[in-house]
C-alpha cells in the first residue's frame, strides 16, 4: 500500500511527489511515456521564475533527480482506471494494480496537431503550440497562427507586439472567439486575417522558413514566408477513464477548482488536466503542491 500514487510524471506530478515525500509519505509515480511531460520537448524555457534560460529536459531532469533522491518511486506503466474502495484506492495499470491511500491525477493534456507532413520534425524549430512560451523567440520575424478560437486570436494579438507581420489562418470565415476579440484583432495593422484557408505544407529543412496555405473556396494556394507557426487548434484531454471518480466538464477537463478536489475523498486532480485559464509550468507546479498537501491532510485525517 503506497501513501500516494501519482498518475503522470510531468511537472505537476513531480512537484506533487516532492511535496508529499518531504511530508514523509511514500510515493509512487506512474508514467506511460517518458518522464518530464510536455515541457521535456521544449528546447528553451525562459519564463520559469528565477531561471533565466533552461531547456525543458534539463528542468525536468533536475526535478526528477530531486524526487528520486527524496525516495520517490517510478513505474513506467499506463494507468487504465481507478477503483475507489472503502479503505483504499486501487490504481489499475498495464503492469498491474497498485493500492494507495490517496491518488493524485496529473495526466496533463496534449495540444491538438494540424496533422500535416513534417509538423513533428519542425516542432521546436519554428512550429510551436504555445505563443506565451515561445513567442519572444520570434521577435522581429514574421509568424503565423493557425486557429479561430479565443486562444488563436489571443496568440495573434500577443505576437503582434513582437513580430512585424502576423498571419492568422482559419478554416472558416467566421471566428469562434468572442466578438470583442474579433473586433480588436481587425484593428491591429500588422495582423493579416486569412480565412476559409488551411495550411497544407511546411517549408524549410532544419528550421521553418514558410508555409503553404490553401484557399478552401477556390482551391488556390500561396506561400507565406514565416519563421514561426503557432498552432492553436485546441487541446485533447484524455480524462474519460477517470470519470467514475472525478467530474469532467463539457470539454473533457476535470471540473475542479484551485483546491484540486474531486467528488471522491482522497482523489485529487492537478495541473494541465483540470479546467483552468492558464496552462503553464508555474500553474502546474503550484497545483502539484496544492494537491500533495491536500492528499497528506486526507491521509493524516487533518481538517483542510
Ligand atoms: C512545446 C511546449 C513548450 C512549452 N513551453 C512552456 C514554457 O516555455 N513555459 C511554460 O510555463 N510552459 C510551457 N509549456 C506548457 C507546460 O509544458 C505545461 O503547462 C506543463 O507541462 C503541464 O504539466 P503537467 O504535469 O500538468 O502535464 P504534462 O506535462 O502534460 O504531463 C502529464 C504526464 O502524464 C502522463 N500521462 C498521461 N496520461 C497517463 C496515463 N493514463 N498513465 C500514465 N501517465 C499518463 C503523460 O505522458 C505526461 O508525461 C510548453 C508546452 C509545450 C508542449
Amino acid at each position: 500500500m503506497h501513501d500516494i500514487v501519482i498518475i503522470g510524471g510531468g511537472p505537476t506530478g513531480l512537484s506533487a511527489a516532492l511535496y508529499a515525500l518531504r511530508a514523509g509519505k511514500s510515493v509512487l509515480i506512474l508514467e506511460n511515456n517518458s518522464m518530464g511531460g510536455q515541457i521535456a520537448t521544449s528546447p528553451r524555457v525562459e519564463n520559469y521564475p528565477g531561471i533565466p534560460v533552461v531547456s525543458g529536459l534539463e528542468l525536468t531532469d533536475s526535478l526528477l533527480s530531486q524526487v528520486m533522491s527524496s525516495g520517490g518511486k517510478v513505474d513506467l506503466a499506463e494507468t487504465t482506471g481507478i477503483t475507489d474502495g472503502t479503505d483504499k484506492k486501487t490504481v489499475h495499470t498495464t503492469s498491474g494494480d497498485y493500492d494507495a491511500k490517496s491518488v493524485i491525477i496529473a495526466t496533463g493534456a496534449k495540444h491538438r496537431k494540424l496533422g500535416i507532413d513534417r509538423e513533428e520534425a519542425l516542432t521546436g524549430k519554428g512550429v510551436s503550440y504555445c505563443a506565451v512560451c515561445d513567442g519572444a523567440f520570434f521577435t522581429g520575424r514574421p509568424v503565423a497562427v493557425s486557429g479561430g478560437g479565443n486562444a488563436a486570436l489571443q496568440d495573434a494579438i500577443l505576437l503582434a507586439n513582437t513580430s512585424p507581420t502576423v498571419y492568422l489562418i482559419h478554416r472558416r470565415n467566421t471566428f469562434r472567439a468572442e466578438a470583442v476579440t474579433v473586433e480588436r484583432i481587425r484593428k491591429i495593422p500588422n495582423i493579416t486575417l486569412i480565412t476559409d484557408s488551411k495550411i497544407t505544407a511546411l517549408m524549410g529543412n532544419d528550421a521553418l522558413e514558410g508555409i503553404v496555405v490553401e484557399n478552401l473556396v477556390d482551391g488556390t494556394t500561396r506561400e507565406l514566408q514565416v519563421n514561426g507557426l503557432f498552432v492553436a487548434v485546441g487541446f485533447e484531454p484524455k480524462n474519460d477513464i477517470f470519470s467514475n471518480v472525478a467530474r469532467l466538464d463539457d470539454k473533457g477537463w476535470f471540473a475542479s477548482g484551485e483546491d484540486c478536489r474531486t467528488f471522491t475523498p482522497g482523489i485529487f486532480v492537478a495541473g494541465d488536466c483540470r479546467a483552468k485559464g492558464v496552462r503553464q509550468l508555474v500553474t502546474a507546479v503550484g497545483d502539484g503542491a496544492t494537491a500533495a498537501v491536500s492528499a497528506c491532510q486526507y491521509i493524516d485525517c487533518l481538517p483542510n
